[in-house]
C-alpha cells in the first residue's frame, strides 16, 4: 500500500478525526496509487494515522475511510459501515417508520463521497469520490445484502464528480425499476419520486421534517410555498387545513409530479391548491403588484451558492427573495424560509434575512431554528457537512 505523508503538522486535524486531507497538507506520496486507491496516511514524526482513498485531481487529495490505521478497506469494511449505518436509523424514532430515508449521509457515515437513499424498495446510490467510485462493486453488493432491496439505481451525475476527475454514471446498478411511478408516503402525504430524472437521487429528504412543521403551521392559513419541487410542503400544508395553497417553480416536470402527487392524495381538498410555472423571483414581485397577501410564506430555494466562492452574489438573492416575501406577510404572518448553500452560514443567512426585514420594514423574530432531517447528520468533527438552515419567523 502507498503511503501518504503529511507535512509536519498537519496531523492535526487527521486526530482530530477530520476526515479530509488537503492538497497543501500533503507532503509527498511514496509507492505508486491509483485514482481511488487505498493509502496509508502517515505523520511526519512516522505514526501511523489512518487510512485513506487517494484522489490526486482533487484539492481533497485523500478522504479519510478509517482512523484506525489497521483496518482493512475490503468488501467486509463496506458490509460493517453501511449495516451500522442501516441499523441506527431502523430504530431511531421519526426514521424507523419512513419510506423514504437517507441511509448513507457520506463522512457523516464513516463513507466519504457515499450517498444512499432509500424509497421503498428502491435504494438510490450517489458516488462523489474517487474512492466510492473504486468501491461501487462493494458498495452495491453490501447495500443489496444490508437492504433486502428489489434494485439499487446510481444517480452519480452531480457536479461535484468533476473535482475527484470523474465522468457521470446513471442507470441501474443492480436489479430493476418497477415499470409504476414509485411512490412513498411521507408523514401520511404520497409523494411520487422520479429516481430517474428528479432532482438529486429524486425528492428532497432532508425537508421531511421542516414540511411536517409547515403542515402544523397551516391551519386555516392562506400559504404561498416558493420553489415547491413536486409539491412536498404544498402538500403537507393542505394536510395541515391550510385555507388555500399556492405553489411556484419554474420547472414543469417537478410541477408535473405536484399535479399527480395531489392526485395521489385524495384525501386533500384538491380545490385548494394553485400551481404555478413561474421565475419565483418575478412572480413575487407580480403578487406584491396584484395585491395579494399570505399568512404563511414557505421559501426553498436551490443552492445559491455552492461554495464561499458565490456567497456575494447568493446573499443578494437570499436577501431579495426574502424581501418581498415579508413584503407579501400579513400581520402576524410566518415566513418559513430556508438556505441549502454550504457557501451561507447559519450566522451569514440570518444577518441576510433580518437585513431583509428591516428594509421591508418588518418587525419579526425567530420561532424556530430548522436544520437537515436526522438522517443527514452533521459530523461533530467536520462540521462544513452541514448545509441546510431554515428560520420560522413571525412578523410583527
Ligand atoms: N421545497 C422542495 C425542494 C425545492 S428544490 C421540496 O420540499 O421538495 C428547489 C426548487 O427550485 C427546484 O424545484 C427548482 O426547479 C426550483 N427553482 C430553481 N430556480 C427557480 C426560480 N428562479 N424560480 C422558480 N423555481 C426555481
Amino acid at each position: 500500500m502507498a503511503q501518504l505523508h503529511l507535512h509536519p503538522g498537519k496531523e492535526r486535524s487527521v486526530l482530530r478525526r477530520h476526515p479530509w486531507i488537503f492538497a497543501g497538507s500533503a507532503a509527498r506520496l511514496e509507492g505508486r496509487a491509483r485514482r481511488g486507491d487505498t493509502v496509508e496516511v502517515v505523520a511526519a514524526d512516522g505514526r501511523m494515522l489512518a487510512r485513506a482513498a487517494w484522489s490526486p485531481e482533487s484539492k481533497i487529495r485523500a478522504r479519510v475511510w478509517s482512523f484506525d490505521a489497521a483496518e482493512n478497506v475490503d468488501h467486509a469494511f463496506f458490509k460493517r459501515r453501511i449495516a451500522r449505518a442501516v441499523a441506527w436509523r431502523a430504530s431511531f424514532p421519526g426514521l424507523a417508520e419512513q419510506e423514504g430515508i437517507r441511509l448513507i449521509h457520506g463522512e457523516a457515515d464513516g463513507l466519504p463521497g457515499v450517498i444512499a437513499d432509500r424509497y421503498g424498495a428502491v435504494v438510490v446510490i450517489q458516488l462523489t469520490s474517487a474512492g466510492a467510485e473504486k468501491w461501487r462493486e462493494a458498495i452495491v453488493a453490501a447495500l443489496v445484502q444490508v437492504t433486502a432491496c428489489a434494485a439499487i439505481y446510481e444517480r452519480s451525475d452531480s457536479e461535484v464528480r468533476k473535482l475527484e476527475g470523474l465522468e457521470p454514471v446513471s442507470g441501474c446498478a443492480w436489479g430493476a425499476l418497477p415499470a409504476a411511478p414509485l411512490l412513498i408516503e411521507e408523514n401520511g402525504v404520497r409523494m411520487e419520486v422520479d429516481v430517474v430524472a428528479g432532482h438529486k437521487t429524486g425528492f428532497y429528504l432532508d425537508q421531511r421534517d421542516n414540511r411536517l412543521l409547515t403542515g402544523a403551521l397551516a391551519r386555516g392559513r392562506r400559504v404561498l410555498n416558493c420553489f415547491c419541487y413536486t409539491g412536498g410542503f404544498s402538500l403537507q400544508a393542505l394536510a395541515g387545513g391550510a385555507a388555500s395553497v399556492l405553489s411556484i417553480d419554474s420547472s414543469g416536470p417537478a410541477l408535473a409530479i405536484a399535479a399527480r402527487n395531489l392526485a395521489h392524495n385524495p384525501q386533500l381538498d384538491a380545490s385548494r391548491a394553485r400551481w404555478c410555472e413561474d421565475d419565483v423571483f418575478a412572480a413575487l414581485r407580480a403578487l406584491r403588484e396584484a395585491g395579494e397577501s399570505f399568512d404563511l410564506i414557505v421559501l426553498d430555494p436551490p443552492k445559491f451558492a455552492p461554495s464561499a466562492a458565490h456567497a456575494a452574489r447568493a446573499a443578494r438573492a437570499y436577501k431579495d427573495i426574502n424581501l418581498c416575501a415579508f413584503r407579501l406577510l400579513a400581520p402576524a404572518g410566518i415566513l418559513m424560509t430556508y438556505s441549502c448553500s454550504g457557501g451561507i452560514g447559519a450566522e451569514m443567512f440570518q444577518k441576510i434575512v433580518a437585513g431583509a426585514a428591516s428594509d421591508a420594514g418588518v418587525d419579526a423574530c425567530i420561532l424556530h431554528r430548522l436544520t437537515a432531517a436526522a438522517d443527514h447528520p452533521v459530523g461533530l468533527a467536520a462540521p462544513e457537512g452541514e448545509y441546510l438552515k431554515g428560520l420560522v419567523l413571525r412578523a410583527g
